[in-house]
């Protein structure tokens, strides 16, 4: 099964992406967790990245398209995957779909997490991520077990640095202008499921389960 998570910054693309990966064995592929890690190695790829990253833009979709075309062609995606954070512009899209195309393959399924600005700006100031597994936590609505520690690996918890107020209204306006239209782009294709992203986060999953079984 071949999955794309849509929805804005924040709405919850990350914490349903790994339930999904989980429950149907296949690979969780974030483009920010390998931007961040490339960040924490101090690759030539993570140096380029950050500049963006830091002000809310996107990277380039020169340096992003190559590198989930790869990704995706590595044995453990044989049985599909799930694509979290990519694509986020039409060219991102239609990359993937060139690709894919080449091997007679196309995405299953492409899911809207709707969740309304509002939401994301308070969501945003909680949310705590694990740079080294890539977990994510929300202080009041998916707490960890001790606080500040990762459930998963016991590595330290940190506020992202593009999780402040500002940079996120900037990620925001990105995401109206260069992200949502693939919204229309995936519902031309007869593949989008739209789910309410204000929900709990076990009842999120339950949508998703709905649309994927
Ligand atoms: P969020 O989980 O809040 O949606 P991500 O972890 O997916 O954020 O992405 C963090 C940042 O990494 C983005 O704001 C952007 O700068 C960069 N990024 C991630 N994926 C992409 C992509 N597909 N195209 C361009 N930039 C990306
Ligand atoms: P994205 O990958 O789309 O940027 P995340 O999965 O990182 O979003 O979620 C953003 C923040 O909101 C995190 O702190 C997460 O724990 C929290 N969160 C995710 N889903 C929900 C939900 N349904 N209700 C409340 N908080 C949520
Ligand atoms: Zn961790």
């Amino acid at each position: 099964m071949k999955i794309i998570m849509l929805g804005a910054p924040g709405a919850g693309k990350g914490t349903q992406a790994i339930k999904i990966a989980e429950k149907y064995g296949i690979p969780h592929i974030s483009t920010g967790d390998i931007f961040r890690a490339n960040i924490k190695n101090g690759t030539e790829l993570g140096k380029k990245a950050k500049e963006f990253m830091d002000k809310g833009a996107l990277v380039p979709d020169e340096l992003t398209c190559d590198l989930v075309v790869d990704r995706i062609h590595q044995d453990d995606c044989k049985n599909g995957f799930v694509l979290d954070g990519f694509p986020r512009t039409i060219p991102q899209a239609k990359a993937l779909d060139t690709a894919l195309d080449k091997d007679g393959e196309s995405i299953d399924h492409a899911i809207d997490i709707e969740v309304p600005d509002q939401n994301i700006v308070k969501r945003m100031g909680g949310r705590r991520a694990c740079l080294n597994c890539g977990a994510t936590y929300h202080i009041i609505s998916a707490p960890p077990k001790t606080e500040g520690i990762c459930d998963n690996c016991g590595g330290k918890l940190t506020i992202r640095e593009d999780d402040k107020p500002q940079t996120v209204q900037e990620r925001l306006s990105v995401y109206h202008q260069k992200t949502q239209p693939l919204i229309d782009y995936y519902k031309k294709a007869g593949i989008l499921d739209q789910v309410d992203g204000t929900q709990p986060l076990d009842q999120v999953f339950s949508m998703i389960e709905e649309v994927l079984d």
